[in-house]
């Protein structure tokens, strides 16, 4: 781990490496804070910086099933991604150049019939995906190999306008269920086409025959159709190979818990900020921002942190760091208030003298997530003892009541 130093921190940057370097910094930063959290699963994304505009970003993400982003990343090397923008390599299938000919297949409308019905893999087909552009309205005819799916975010970048799927069948003249890239007639119909890299000389594929009830077989890509450009707008799938080192991708979903941007001048210099430097010369600051979600970080410490019970909250963050509780208030009370008010010099202590039954305590015990405990009952008074209990329950012990302070520090020292 690097050293974070305030100086640096506070100085001017005023050059890109400087700026380079603070960031790294603040990378690094962010991970002390989660670590400290008690959140074992964040991984950072380098990321788009969208609307905020700027050099770079990177999201962190606290890998959650609950996570409403999907992330990709590899189990090999450093490639991690957000889904939106993640890219993979797709393997090519094994065909042989065949006879382009046409085949009867009746009521067959989708890709998983088809290939059933010819008896051949989904990847021997080439899916049909019928959008329109946000901007002008206009329909968007996406080719893709048949065993993948179009990323939406992806043909937005690439259509340079939001893509939305076609619903309405009747705004293009189009014979759904069969469309095909052959003889389509785009220009005619004044559609885009867009052909997805994982159709690349593919050979052998079936695909709509621009017909009803018809579809061709023995498509080879580079004989059969005439492309200028293949772009790249397929979904990234678990166990596809890694662009970096070829090694299966993993996908997982994520909560976004902080996220860095380097701005740059972006803000500066559209608002015609300056500043002196120390020779008296104007300069336009560089910008970074930072942000950490609070309300986020907090579940998702939770989601991290806990039993059936409630939450066991890291020292980090608990809002107190021990929990007394006295069993038979009237007999305990003077030992309770005197063991809290010695702990409290130190710590954050909080105090059950509320005299309800022992197992109504514990259950907010657990729920509040001190991570540790001190039981005052009135056998174990009798018998010179106090029980310490972590909260995640893996330390129980009886301790001679003059040795509570000494003790506690222990145990504090052992939990998270
Ligand atoms: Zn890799």
């Amino acid at each position: 781990m690097r050293e974070f130093i305030m100086k640096d921190a506070y100085s001017f940057h005023t050059s890109q490496e400087d700026l380079d370097d603070y960031y790294q910094k603040t990378l690094e930063a962010y991970f002390r804070i989660f670590e400290r959290c008690g959140l074992s699963r964040v991984i950072s994304i380098l990321s788009d910086t969208g609307m905020m505009g700027g050099k770079k970003a990177h999201e962190f993400m606290y890998l959650s099933d609950g996570g409403e982003d999907t992330i990709v990343y590899c189990g090999n090397c450093d490639y991690k991604s957000n889904m939106e923008v993640a890219v993979s390599h797709i393997h090519k299938t094994e065909a042989e150049e065949q006879e382009l000919k046409e085949v009867y297949t009746p009521g067959i409308q989708d890709i998983e019939s088809l290939a059933r019905f010819l008896n051949i893999d989904e990847s021997q087909t080439m899916k049909a995906a019928v959008f329109f552009r946000k901007d002008n309205e206009k329909p968007v005819l996406v080719f893709i190999r048949g065993d993948l799916e179009v990323n939406e975010l992806k043909l937005s970048k690439v259509l340079g306008t939001e893509a939305f799927p076609l619903t309405d069948h009747d705004i293009v003249d189009l014979a759904y269920g069969y469309i095909g890239a052959y003889n389509l007639n785009a220009e005619e119909k004044d559609i885009q086409v867009i052909y997805d890299q994982s159709l690349k000389g593919e050979k052998n594929l079936a695909c709509g025959a621009n017909k009803v009830d018809y579809h061709l077989q023995g498509l080879s890509v580079d004989r059969d159709l005439q492309i200028n450009e293949f772009v790249d707008v397929a979904k990234v799938r678990e166990g596809d190979s890694c662009v970096k080192c070829g090694s299966p991708l993993k996908i997982s979903r994520g909560i976004e818990v902080g996220n860095i941007f380097q701005l740059g001048t972006t803000y500066t210099e559209s608002m015609n900020m300056h500043y002196m430097d120390e020779h008296g010369k104007l300069q336009t600051p560089i910008m970074g921002c930072y942000g950490i979600g609070v309300g986020r970080l907090l579940a998702c410490v939770i989601e991290d942190n806990h039993d059936e019970y409630g939450p066991i909250w890291p020292k980090a963050v608990a809002p107190w760091l021990i929990h007394i509780c006295m069993l038979n208030t009237s007999d305990v009370g003077d030992l309770g208030y005197k063991i809290y008010n010695e702990l409290k010099t130190e710590w954050d202590v909080i105090l059950d003298d509320r005299g309800v039954q022992a197992g109504v305590q514990f259950a907010d015990a657990d729920l509040l997530g001190a991570p540790v405990r001190i039981i005052l009952s009135k056998r174990n008074i009798a018998a010179g003892q106090v029980e310490i209990v972590s909260r995640d329950k893996k330390i129980k012990k009886l301790v001679p009541i003059e040795d509570v302070k000494k003790e506690v520090r222990e145990v504090l020292a052992q939990v998270k």
